[in-house]
């Protein structure tokens, strides 16, 4: 009669979860801004998107977990609620609501977050980052050393702040919490230590947030590369571990630009658990 538990457990037990399922683990999406593209032509080196408009997303997320909150990127720089930029490239950013607005919502201040992890530099992923010099800075050490090199020392103002911040810095795949609940995977490319997310919930299952890997829905199905990208061949690379992780844990993509995800997911102050 052995036999039955073990085929129980072949047919059951054997899924591709990871480790981890605390069922106390919650995932806020914030808005942190908004792109409209009047050409979309950028995002793609062969051009595929040329003339196309198109609305993007800039989300920040904060994940709570018994061991700390994590802010995984920080979205344009709330300096621009109610102070719209011009237009410039074809691009009009915007963003309609304070990240702090937002986290207070949640009575929590930047001082309350213990990590923020950014999937790479850019400004709509940055661009609140230097409230949180007291968090605990997760970054790829590529990544950070760009940030504050030479070529960037007139352009970093939005996180230069971290520069002092406590730092946990990793080259290779981070378990954050040690549990498999918020893993940090390099995908180098887009910049030179651009990262990714999984994130693995109790009921939603396990979440992969690709940063700018991909731009939109789109150009994931194309694997497009766009114009502003540091190294075509690591791109294309850290594309096929992206597609790997996702079949590998069974994951739901959530490509940060495109507004589809954003929408699905739960609105703020709702979350995903
Ligand atoms: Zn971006």
């Amino acid at each position: 009669m052995a036999l039955k538990p073990l085929v129980a457990a072949l047919l059951f037990g054997l899924s591709a979860q990871p480790a981890t399922a605390d069922d106390t683990i919650k995932l806020y999406t914030m808005d942190c801004g908004t792109i409209e593209a009047s050409d979309m032509a950028s995002f793609d080196s062969e051009g595929r998107f040329a003339g196309q408009s198109n609305t993007l997303a800039v989300p920040c997320y904060l994940i709570r977990h018994s061991k700390g909150d994590l802010l995984w990127d920080a979205g344009f720089n709330q300096a621009m609620v109610g102070n719209t930029p011009p237009a410039a490239g074809g691009f009009q950013a915007s963003m309609r609501v304070k990240l702090t607005d937002q986290l207070a919502d949640l009575g929590l201040a930047p001082a309350d977050i213990e990590y923020i992890s950014l999937s790479h530099w850019h400004p709509d992923h940055s661009g609140n980052a230097g409230l949180f010099a007291t968090s605990t800075w997760v970054v790829h050490e590529a990544e950070r050393e760009f940030m504050f090199s030479d070529a960037m020392k007139d352009a970093n103002g939005d996180y230069a702040a971290l520069v002092n911040a406590k730092t946990i810095q990793f080259t290779e795949t981070h378990d954050l919490f040690g549990d498999g609940s918020a893993v940090i995977v390099p995908t180098p490319g887009h910049t030179t230590g651009h990262s990714i997310l999984q994130l693995t919930l109790a009921n939603a299952g396990t979440l992969l947030f690709s940063g700018d890997l991909y731009t939109h829905a789109e150009g994931r199905k194309v694997g497009a590369i766009p114009v502003f990208n540091v190294d075509k061949e690591q791109t294309i690379q850290s594309m096929a571990l992206f597609e790997k992780l996702l079949k590998q844990y069974k994951a739901r993509a959530i490509i940060e630009h495109e507004k589809a995800d954003f929408d699905v997911l739960p609105k703020f102050p709702g979350y995903l658990d």
